[in-house]
């Protein structure tokens, strides 16, 4: 059996293709969003949902522009103020005000933006939520782009396909674009805390011989003081991480606050159980191909300690929704020349954030070359020079990256 299909299909409805399909909407655009289910209808009123994120203010951007930002619980979104990183005894400290901003970033739960973005879609005329997921891709012959196989035995055609479709994605196999793959050897274990004392909206970071480990500041529940852990393990201390009773993770994050300097917000509570994700380098050669494009996740994935993945996303999907906006009048949203238009607009950021946290989780892992005295300079030396600071901020913003 085969369905008329609008002229794009977007294969994957993660926050990046649910994003992605109201942003290409608002550009006038008609088309499928395929692999999209509502997530939950509401938040649980009291407790914190596992998934966070630390979103920056190029993606807070997006989010208001798509209508979503205003949707979300503001009681449940935590602007963090500044981020402390404490390694080998050094320190770097960065301030809102370094950016010359209010906010350096506001954690925001997963399910959060997702209900937002349901609702959103709900009214979204040019939309067509397809829950089905693509099984099969073909590409077409003289421009006719690709047809979709879905798993309920539709076949579906588009000029142009976007792969949103995450980590593993089917999209990026059946074009064939190749990707770079680096194992970290570790897990990023993530839990909710209740803490004895306030956060003040800092995010906490410490590189240590086990992994990294973050406290992100979260907005108060039930009135208590809340932070969440992001640590990112080796393999075999996230399993024994995951093993520990919520409790006796907790007593396991305290014994870390000194070395976090943040001995104030324990004894720490837990809040939940933890949950962990593999962590991996994945960079996709190129992110176009014939009729298709390829965004979020299945482009790329990059270590979380700098809390930018999902951010990499949104920011594709903005500068994509520019793109195919600003054509001129008669060019076909598959034009090659387009889709390299926004390739060569992604590159450069990807690629330096990619090469950053790499970098930055090298030198810091238990094997580094580099001895710990020097590391120590370095960061002392970085949180002395306040151009460079600010530099570091912006960059994180995102905003540098907009058209
Ligand atoms: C521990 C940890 C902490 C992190 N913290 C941060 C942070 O603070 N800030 C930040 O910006 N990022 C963070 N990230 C990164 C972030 O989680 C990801 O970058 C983000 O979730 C990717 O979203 P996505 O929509 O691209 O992919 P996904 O969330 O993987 O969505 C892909 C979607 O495609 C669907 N799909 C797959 N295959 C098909 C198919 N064949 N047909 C149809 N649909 C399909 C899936 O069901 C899914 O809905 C963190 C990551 C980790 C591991």
């Amino acid at each position: 059996m085969s369905t008329p299909s609008p002229d794009l299909l977007i294969c994957g409805g993660g926050i990046a293709g649910k994003a992605c399909a109201l942003a290409l909407a608002q550009t006038g655009l008609n088309l499928t969003l395929l692999g999209a289910r509502p997530v939950a209808q509401a938040l649980p009123p009291e407790h914190y949902t596992q998934r966070l994120y630390a979103l920056n203010a190029a993606s807070r951007q997006l989010l208001d522009q798509l209508r979503v930002w205003p949707h979300m619980p503001p009681e449940r979104i935590q602007p963090v103020q500044a981020m402390h990183i404490r390694a080998d005894g050094a320190q770097l400290a960065f301030q809102a005000q370094d950016a010359r901003a209010d906010t350096l970033a506001w954690i925001v739960e997963s399910d959060a933006i997702e209900i937002a973005l349901d609702l959103a879609l709900r009214f979204e005329r040019r939309v067509q939520i397809d829950p089905a997921q693509a099984a099969r891709l073909q590409h077409l012959p003289g421009g006719a782009g690709w047809q979709v196989q879905t798993d309920d035995g539709r076949a579906l055609q588009a000029a142009l396909l976007i792969g949103a479709d995450g980590e593993h994605s089917l999209v990026r196999k059946a074009s064939g674009i190749p990707m770079d793959v680096h194992d970290y050897m570790q897990r990023g274990v993530v839990a909710n805390f209740v803490c004895a004392g306030p956060h003040e909206g800092i995010a906490f970071q410490t590189f240590a011989d086990g992994g990294v480990i973050a406290l992100l500041p979260l907005a108060p529940m039930q009135g208590q003081n809340m932070v969440s852990l992001v640590w990112s393990a080796p393999e075999l201390l996230a399993q024994e991480l995951l093993a520990l009773p919520p409790d006796a993770l907790a007593q396991r994050v305290d014994a870390h606050l000194p070395a976090l300097h943040a001995q104030h917000l324990g004894p720490l509570q837990a809040a939940g159980n933890a949950a962990a994700w593999r962590l991996q380098r994945q960079l996709a050669r190129r992110t176009v191909a014939p009729d298709l494009v390829l965004l979020g996740d299945a482009a790329h994935r990059v270590h979380p300690l700098a809390g930018q993945g999902l951010n990499l996303g949104l920011q594709d999907v903005q500068v994509l929704a520019h793109t195919l906006q600003q054509r001129p009048t008669g060019q076909a949203i598959n034009d090659a020349r387009l889709l390299r238009r926004y390739s060569r607009a992604r590159a450069e950021q990807v690629l330096a954030l990619a090469t950053a946290t790499d970098s930055l989780a090298r030198l810091y892992a238990a094997h580094s070359r580099v001895p710990a005295p020097l590391r120590a300079l370095g960061l002392n030396a970085a949180n002395a020079f306040p151009p460079l600071k600010q530099l570091l901020t912006r960059y994180a913003s995102g905003l540098p990256y907009l058209a």
